[in-house]
């Protein structure tokens, strides 16, 4: 293709929505160049979801090497060194991103690691000055932690920082109810740090069912974490020292080490250029795309975080796929974005598919609720008093199931099979015929009375 443009497409971008765009169009024989101003992999590699995941791992050490004592084996002083695992978890991410720059190299995509931005429908300025045209422009620029507005705020971290602190905070200061604020609240608390998690309401995991997510606030405060619910961090102040006193709406106030904010993640638009294409952003900052991840600029899509529909990475890559298959495979399709499995990796995990108890009720009317109250076997050979609690949501006319969600010991690797039966409209009568494999957690989906 790619005659009186420079490119057939120029993706901005090169986390995992981009990535996967550009990489499909180029097997479509598209070429294609991108652009990536900070580091190959995107928000998902870099700073989120694989570097998270490798310290919870690491975090959930603590408790196996505490079991594995009563059990035969025998361990000595246990001691953990943040900077180990830093190291290594920053290694390893290193690596990746060297696979993601392959992986486009070997696809025949063209890289640059500069700044781009808009400068019409068809034509891109690099920081370098040099200027680009493109038949289509693909934006997957992701999001960018939210920082709160208080005083002192200038003392805090984001969950961009968090991978690369020079020391173990002593103790830590959580602010928010959302994925990132519960996940790192666990896992500091596991590696031993002292954790205050300050939420502005009661209420966690807002858009979780609540009766899952109730069990988990009593299990934090088991685990040693200071829960300061209905409230809000009014300022941070750096004492001479350099720890940090952090004054709370309640009147409270709390020493720490640092202080993670965690409140939302903005769509990353700021700057781009967009308005050079007539493109207009929403309220949240978000580029509004149709179905087909297109903007109202016919030559400009966008897809992932920036278009705020749903901010997973699994979404963000179906998305760009979809969109290069659309523009460059002659396979026009969009992508479904009802019925995502999604799981937090608190401790326990939550895991989740499809409708809460409630959404059912305002969509069915009648629905019947299937529940396990029950003390995973892991937990019982560990000594560990915590309960796993499965709820099943059945639309009571078609006995389809409509929801299922868990907290329990690896919750999101049992959900996403479970998700597969969801999303294929099985009924609670497919559950019941299945045969449970004994003895797993898992089985007592198939069991739920
Ligand atoms: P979330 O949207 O999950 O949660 C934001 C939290 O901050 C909520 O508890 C919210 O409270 C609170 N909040 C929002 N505004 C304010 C404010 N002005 N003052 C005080 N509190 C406030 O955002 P995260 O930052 O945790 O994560 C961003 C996104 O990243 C997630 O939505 C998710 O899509 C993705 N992610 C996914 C993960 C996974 O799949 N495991 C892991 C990490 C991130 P309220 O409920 O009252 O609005």
């Amino acid at each position: 293709m790619a005659d009186k443009y420079d490119y057939d497409l120029f993706t901005i971008g090169a986390g995992s929505g981009g990535v996967r765009a550009s990489r499909i169009a180029a097997t479509h024989g598209a070429k294609v160049a991108i652009a990536e101003e900070y580091r190959f992999g995107g928000t998902c590699v870099i700073r989120g979801c694989v570097p998270k995941k490798m310290l919870v791992y690491a975090s959930m050490f603590a408790e196996e090497l505490g079991h594995a004592k009563h059990k035969g084996w025998t361990i000595g002083d246990a001691s953990f060194d943040w900077t180990t695992l830093r190291d290594f978890v920053n290694g390893d991410v290193d690596r990746l991103e060297g696979l993601y720059d392959g992986t486009l190299g070997n696809a025949g995509v063209e890289s640059f690691t500069e700044r781009a931005v808009i400068t019409g429908p068809n034509s891109i300025r690099l920081g370098s000055g040099r200027e680009i045209t493109a038949r289509y422009i693909l934006v997957a620029t992701g999001g960018w932690p939210v920082m709160l507005d208080f005083p002192g705020n200038e003392h805090c971290i984001t969950s961009n920082e968090i991978f690369h602190l020079e020391e173990q905070p002593r103790r830590l200061v959580v602010m928010g109810g959302g994925y990132i604020a519960i996940e790192f609240a666990g896992i500091f608390n596991a590696l031993g740090s002292k954790v205050t998690l300050v939420n502005r309401t009661e209420t966690i995991l807002r858009n979780y069912e609540q009766g899952i997510v109730e069990k988990l606030p009593p299990i934090m405060q088991a685990r040693g974490m200071d829960l300061q619910f209905g409230t809000q961090i009014e300022q941070v102040e750096k004492l001479d020292d350099g720890s940090l006193q952090v004054s709370l709406a309640n009147g409270k106030a709390v020493e720490a080490d640092q202080v993670l904010v965690a409140t939302g993640r903005a769509p990353n638009t700021a700057g781009l250029g967009l308005e050079n294409a007539g493109i207009e952003l929403g309220s949240k900052g978000e580029i509004p795309v149709d179905e087909f991840s297109k903007t109202s600029c016919d030559s400009i899509y966008a897809v992932g975080d920036v278009t705020d529909r749903v901010q997973l990475t699994p979404v963000a890559i179906r998305e760009g796929h979809a969109f290069a298959d659309t523009v460059f495979g002659g396979n026009r399709r969009s992508i479904d974005h009802s019925t995502i499995p999604t799981a937090v990796f608190s401790q326990p995990s939550i895991a989740s598919v499809g409708l809460t108890e409630a959404e059912a009720r305002d969509e069915y009317g009648e629905v019947a609720v299937y529940t396990s109250d029950f003390r995973p076997m892991k937990n019982i050979f560990s000594d560990r008093a915590e309960r796993g609690f499965y709820k099943m949501v059945v639309d009571a006319r078609t006995d389809k199931v409509v929801g299922v969600h868990m907290i329990g010991p690896e919750s999101a690797e049992i959900m996403q099979a479970a998700a597969v039966t969801v999303k294929a409209g099985l009924t609670k009568s497919d559950f019941d015929a299945t045969t449970a494999i004994h003895p797993t957690m898992a089985e007592e989906l198939v069991l739920l009375k």
